[in-house]
């Protein structure tokens, strides 16, 4: 089969320098040493209507103007495996004061690193100047992670600075051609995550890398390289030096996936989330909330592979709602009186979080808002459901509300009312009131049934606090069921 395949690559071969590859040494990453391989169409197969025709702009006027330039990264791995690429970035050897004067509406950005942001309407393609690997001086903080790399480099060295193999393939869309120097076909069609060079080193120098090998792996169904896993356990507590702010934006990556469950239950066997973020230590160690947490995932990842939106705060919202639950008990313990106790609660877990960055605080607000809906979300006489029926979050705090429903910590009765209290008119949603007040209706029935059992579930779970709430002291509103 691997011959085979081998065949097929030299199949693609342009030039006698790139002829027979030879066999790569087991378990590391391998440079070819004939220089790269180009890969044509009947290997990598990428169908070429996948390909946005904004990037092909691009590479198009780069290349018109006498420049190198292909479209790189994690969109020609995703091409290759047939998948719609969610966002192109094109590397090429003209500068960013070269790409820019070559685009009516193009932008440099960044400091560190100067990319040139290119538009086309709302869409952005991102433009790099081929960048060179670490020299051995690089500047380094104590534990060896560089802090600069911002020299320009050859389209050889782009390939050797990039993570792995599997991202560091080059495709030109006007030969249809990728070329590709470090084996990564190989690895695409064997789903290999590993990384080029050292392990050791690359993720010495760049934690998050390994992060990234679980993130990818998981979102492509790959194997991490064993040479590449190895020192993972070792060097997984350097994640601690790293910037908060980037590991958000990998961790957000990484719940947006659409396979964040997969790549959550990886982390944790690579030994990787503790210390890793808060949130994180807080997710898996709360047994409580597992079922919750799974629930919320896995229908996060649903939405994501059906093309639904999802917002980030929702899901950090569920991800932190038990310790939430956990603090609001603890308050009231204390002798607290509910809403204030679970605006303390809500106030202590994301300082927790928000301390160390892990959460941006425009999350937040959100996220409070979701929470206090839920005691809301059980009153339902009055004015009140149809007021929260106009909140901005309401959406967001019922879909919560019925994750928690489905999760078995309040009755599915109240998640099922609400749905047909949305769906109801006028009269049938004064109906659905009356059916709570005057004790009929099956939401009525299981409501008895649940106020029966009660001294049994007192001060465990959500439903028990959230129904203390519904009693608040000096709530203009009768609990339900008070008639
Ligand atoms: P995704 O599909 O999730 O966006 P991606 O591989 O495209 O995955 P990006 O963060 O968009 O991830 O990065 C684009 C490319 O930049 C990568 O494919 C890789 O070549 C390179 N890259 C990103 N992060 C690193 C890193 N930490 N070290 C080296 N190269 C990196
Ligand atoms: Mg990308």
């Amino acid at each position: 089969m691997i011959t085979k395949f081998f065949r097929k690559l030299l199949g693609g071969r342009k030039t006698p320098a790139q002829a027979a590859p030879t066999a790569p040494p087991a378990g590391r990453s391998r440079k070819r040493e004939a220089g790269p391989l180009s890969v044509g169409p009947e290997t990598h197969g990428i169908d070429p209507r996948l390909v946005a025709s904004n990037a092909v702009r691009v590479t198009r006027t780069l290349q018109e103007a006498g420049h190198k330039a292909f479209i790189v990264g994690g969109a020609v791995r995703d091409l290759m495996l047939g998948v719609k690429p969610k966002d192109f970035d094109v590397a090429t050897d003209a500068t960013p004061e070269e790409v820019s004067h070559l685009f009516r509406r193009a932008r440099i950005i960044g400091r560190r690193f100067r990319l040139v942001h290119v538009m086309f309407g709302n869409d952005t393609i991102e433009v790099s100047t081929f960048r060179s690997n670490q020299p051995a001086d690089a500047e380094t903080d104590v534990h060896g992670r560089v802090l600069r790399d911002n020299v320009f480099g050859s389209m050889e060295d782009d390939a050797t600075r990039r993570d792995f193999t599997v991202n560091a393939l080059y495709y030109d869309p006007a030969t249809q051609t990728v070329i590709d120097y470090h084996h990564g076909t190989e690895d695409i069609r064997s789903k290999t995550m590993r990384i080029i060079g050292d392990p050791q080193r690359r993720f010495t120098e760049d934690p998050v890398r390994m992060l990234r090998a679980v993130r990818l792996a998981g979102k492509l169904g790959f194997e991490i390289d064993p040479a590449t896993r190895a020192p993972i356990v070792e060097l997984a507590p350097l994640m601690q030096n790293v910037p908060a702010a980037r590991l958000f934006d990998e961790m957000l990556k990484l719940l947006l996936s659409g396979h964040a469950l997969t790549c959550l239950k990886r982390l944790r066997a690579e030994g990787l989330h503790h210390g890793l973020l808060p949130l994180l230590d807080v997710v898996f160690e709360q047994p409580l909330g597992e079922r919750f947490v799974t629930l919320a995932l896995s229908s996060t990842d649903e939405r994501i592979r059906a093309g639904k939106p999802t917002s980030p705060s929702f899901l950090f919202a569920c991800l932190l709602w038990h310790e939430v639950l956990k603090a609001w008990e603890e308050n009231k313990a204390r002798g607290e009186y509910p809403i204030p106790a679970l605006s303390e609660a809500m106030d202590s877990v994301l300082e927790a979080q928000t301390d160390s960055l892990a959460i941006q605080r425009r999350l937040v607000a959100d996220m409070r808002e979701i929470w206090g809906l839920q005691p809301r979300l059980e009153r339902r006489s009055g004015r009140s459901p149809y007021r929260l029926l106009e909140h901005l979050r309401f959406r967001a705090g019922y879909d919560f509300l019925l994750l928690r429903c489905e999760a078995g910590e309040c009755d599915a009765s109240l998640g099922d009312w609400w749905t047909r209290f949305i769906e109801a008119d006028a009269a049938n949603r004064e109906a659905l009131q009356n059916e709570l007040t005057q004790g009929t209706g099956p939401a009525a029935a299981k409501r008895k049934r649940r106020r029966k059992k009660r001294p049994a579930e007192a001060g465990v779970g959500a439903a028990g606090a959230l129904d203390e709430m519904a009693a608040v002291p000096g709530d203009a509103k009768p609990p339900e069921g008070a008639a």
